[in-house]
């Protein structure tokens, strides 16, 4: 971390000098998954007895796990009580990162990517079908309905989605970005009448809280009620589920809400745009010998050729997909076109892309 730290000393004091302006350089957060965040940290990492990184819960170890089950004595960790390492059960060394004038809490949030989607909402999914307890294991008769539902579903799903739903058996496959589309959009209807009452109601309020504090809109205004269905999600966990799955990432769900008061809306701080853009460096690798230097060479030579990449559309709408098949209103003429492409979206002819909500 030397360069980065040493950089960053650079630009957070004194800006950054281009073209005869100095521009103000922010860091805002530091987005990693929960090992990345304690090893740059110097912190106990997920399993350990003090690892949540923004209070002094005490995990206890239950049913060979470590687990966070919440009570009143927990403080919350500031920025000084971090740097002076007053809870020193917490703590493996000191972080690269302490010379650096930055709220060494605020500026780690944890990260729904990892911790809601691959870690809580799987979790959800492990347990309706593999868990051990008949109580909360749905029958294969239910699961089928679930990936009829998704099958259903499927034909419903604009060009938005980058993936359409898949059966829900095939859940250990799912991408992050297809467990996000299960709670956020598809979840509620799949599962409605399939779960018993009290578990689908304890689904749904992780589904609400993290509409709102996805929401531009609402992030801040419904925070605190988004804040208290994380709360009963949270303890009605230990009592629908057993406390022996109350883990680091469904007790990290208590504190998710202070990161976007702090931020703003989830996605603001999210690994997903850090992950396409893996991806996009990892289709630079053409074969397994020296992965790093085919990446290189690969920029280099972008560089190099002063690629540009094609520029994003502004407010203008672009149609595509010309026909000349009619009907046509009075007083327009051919050709016609199949898809509109707006600024965040498109609309098309056919059932997925040709329905809208309005205002009214
Ligand atoms: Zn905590």
């Amino acid at each position: 971390m030397k360069y980065l730290v040493d950089d960053l000393k650079i630009l957070l004091s004194e800006g950054y000098f281009y073209e005869g302006r100095n521009i103000v350089v922010n860091l805002q957060a530091i987005v990693a998954d929960a090992p990345a965040r304690a090893f740059i940290k110097s912190v106990k990492c997920h399993g350990g007895y003090f690892a949540c990184e923004k209070c002094t819960v005490q995990g206890v170890y239950y049913e060979k796990r470590v687990v966070y089950l919440t009570d009143s004595t927990e403080v919350c960790r500031t920025d000084s009580s971090f740097r002076n390492q007053i809870d020193d059960q917490h703590h493996l060394g000191e972080s690269p990162f302490l010379p650096l004038p930055l709220d060494l809490i605020k500026v780690f949030p944890y990260e729904y990517m990892h911790l809601i989607c691959i870690g809580v909402t799987k979790k959800l999914i492990f347990l309706w079908l593999k868990g051990k307890v008949s109580k909360f294991r749905t029958p294969s008769r239910d699961t089928n309905t679930i990936s009829d539902r998704l099958h259903q579903i499927y034909s419903f799903v604009p060009k938005e989605f980058n993936r359409k739903p898949r059966p829900i058996n095939e859940f250990n496959r799912w991408k992050a970005s297809e467990l996000r589309q299960f709670l956020l959009y598809s979840g509620p209807v799949a599962l409605k009448g399939v779960l018993s009452e009290s578990y689908y109601n304890h689904f749904m309020s992780l589904h609400l809280s993290c509409r709102i504090l996805a929401s531009e809109t609402f992030a801040h205004s419904q925070n605190r009620y988004a804040s208290s269905l994380l709360q009963y999600f949270v303890t009605n966990f230990a009592i629908l589920y057993g406390k022996k799955f109350v883990s680091y990432n469904v007790h990290g769900l208590l504190h998710i809400s202070d990161d976007v008061l702090h931020l703003g809306r989830l996605d603001n701080f999210s690994a997903f745009r850090f992950e396409n853009h893996l991806g996009r460096l990892k289709r630079m690798v053409k074969n397994k010998n020296n992965p790093l230097t085919q990446v290189c060479y690969r920029l280099i030579e972008r560089q190099s050729l002063n690629f540009q990449p094609i520029p994003k559309q502004g407010d203008k709408v672009e149609l595509s997909s010309p026909h000349w098949s009619g009907p046509l209103i009075d007083g327009s003429c051919n050709p016609q076109f199949k898809v509109a492409h707006f600024k965040k979206f498109q609309l098309g002819c056919d059932e997925r892309d040709g329905t809208v909500l309005l205002k009214w």
